[in-house]
């Protein structure tokens, strides 16, 4: 057996001889869609904090005054002494957003999928996702020890093949899809999605991460699940539903109940956030008008929502644009595997409330400059 060292230093190897090893580069973000990386000021098309609000001063200033009041940590977990009264007005938030009974906040996004799915399904049980679920689906589902089948991607037919020659052999049946699908920007068919799951008897739970603030929940969904981290600007996950099922999930997520909650600071910001999405949705249109311009002006499809992906193929082509772009004081993180399929790799163009139009023109000139509009293939379409 080699050294631990020597062993993982031939892995790394390999991934950087398939353009797929990864590295953490310090990036600071200062003011509105710019960051500061290797000290040089980049133009950001790769954030997630898509309506600006993690630098809105209200936001901040709710941060601050909770700070100073209550301090850093929150000391044990919810179920312990954990459970600061900030809580309790984050999650009526959240569920008069979703239009649900109630909510339960967690650690992240992540962390709610780990223990949201696993509290409700068992080995009795049947879980559908679509292929291109986010790696904390698939754990979650790993986790449950549940049956799990995959349809190709928004597929409705394939849904309706597992579900009709599936669904009698199982006790429970869930499917799971994201509202926007984080990679690649398009939509579920939710209406579609529900229907079927009326007919065959299913629960149906969405990840509404890159949704909140842009598109309107759905209200035939069972489970509505997302992040504070991404539209919010601020950081920790979500889920919204029955009181039934938030009762029970405060008995049985361990990833909630074993985990220290999170600060009270980070509480009163994401509630500010939150309220900020409520009384302004000009900021939601404003980010997706952003990302329609950008397609317009690229002769691409319509833009679905704030994420408009533009295939390579292979992964040393999307880093080659990339490294590219940055050149050019444009910030567009190459997207590969195994974040999304072989052979897809690509640039994962994200739209804030705070770009320009002309920041957006800028863009689409740099990417003309280097001779990749036109020859670049949109996702599913
Ligand atoms: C980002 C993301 C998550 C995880 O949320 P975090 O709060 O960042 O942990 C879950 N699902 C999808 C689809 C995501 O894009």
């Amino acid at each position: 057996m080699p050294a631990l060292d020597t062993y993982l230093a031939e892995k790394i190897t390999s991934l950087e001889a398939t353009s797929l090893k990864r590295s953490l580069y310090d990036t600071e973000h200062v003011d509105g869609a710019y960051v500061i990386r290797n000290g040089k000021r980049l133009l950001s098309f790769c954030s997630n904090d898509y309506l600006g609000l993690s630098h809105h001063p209200e936001v901040i200033r709710a941060a601050e005054k909770a700070l100073k009041r209550y301090g850093m940590g929150a000391g044990a977990s919810r179920l312990v002494t954990g459970n600061h009264p900030l809580y309790r007005q984050l999650e009526e938030k959240l569920a008069s957003l979703k239009g649900t009974e109630a909510a339960l906040v967690f650690g992240s996004g992540y962390l709610t999928n780990m223990g949201v799915i696993p509290a409700l399904m068992g080995k009795d049980d049947l879980i559908i996702t679509d292929k291109l679920a986010h790696s904390c689906i698939l754990q979650g589902v790993k986790l449950s020890g549940a049956t799990h089948k995959r349809y190709s991607h928004n597929s409705l037919d394939f849904l309706f093949n597992i579900l009709k020659n599936n669904r009698n052999n199982y006790k429970n049946c869930l499917i799971v899809t994201e509202s926007v699908f984080s990679m690649d920007g398009d939509m579920a068919p939710l209406d579609e999605i529900t229907a079927l799951s009326c007919e065959y008897d299913a629960w149906v739970m969405v990840d509404d991460a890159h949704g909140l603030g842009i598109v309107a929940p759905h209200p035939a969904v069972d489970i509505h699940m997302g992040t504070l981290s991404k539209a919010a600007g601020v950081y920790g996950g979500y889920v919204c539903g029955s009181r039934a099922m938030i009762d029970y999930l405060v008995n049985k997520a361990a990833t909630a109940i074993y985990s220290t909650a999170l600060p009270p600071s980070l509480l009163a910001a994401a509630h500010r956030a939150l309220s900020i999405i409520e009384t302004q949705p000009e900021l939601g249109r404003k980010a997706l008008e952003n990302a329609r311009l950008f397609t317009q002006l690229c002769g691409l499809p319509k833009a679905q929502s704030t994420i408009v992906p533009l295939l390579l193929g292979e992964a040393s082509r999307a880093l080659e644009l990339s490294t590219q772009l940055e050149n050019l004081g444009l910030l567009v993180t190459a997207i590969r595997p195994p974040t999304v399929p072989k052979g897809t790799a690509r640039l994962r163009f994200t739209f804030s409330a705070l770009h320009e139009k002309s920041e957006i023109e800028q863009l689409v000139s740099s990417l003309e400059r280097l001779g990749c509009l036109g020859c670049l293939e949109p996702a599913h379409v």
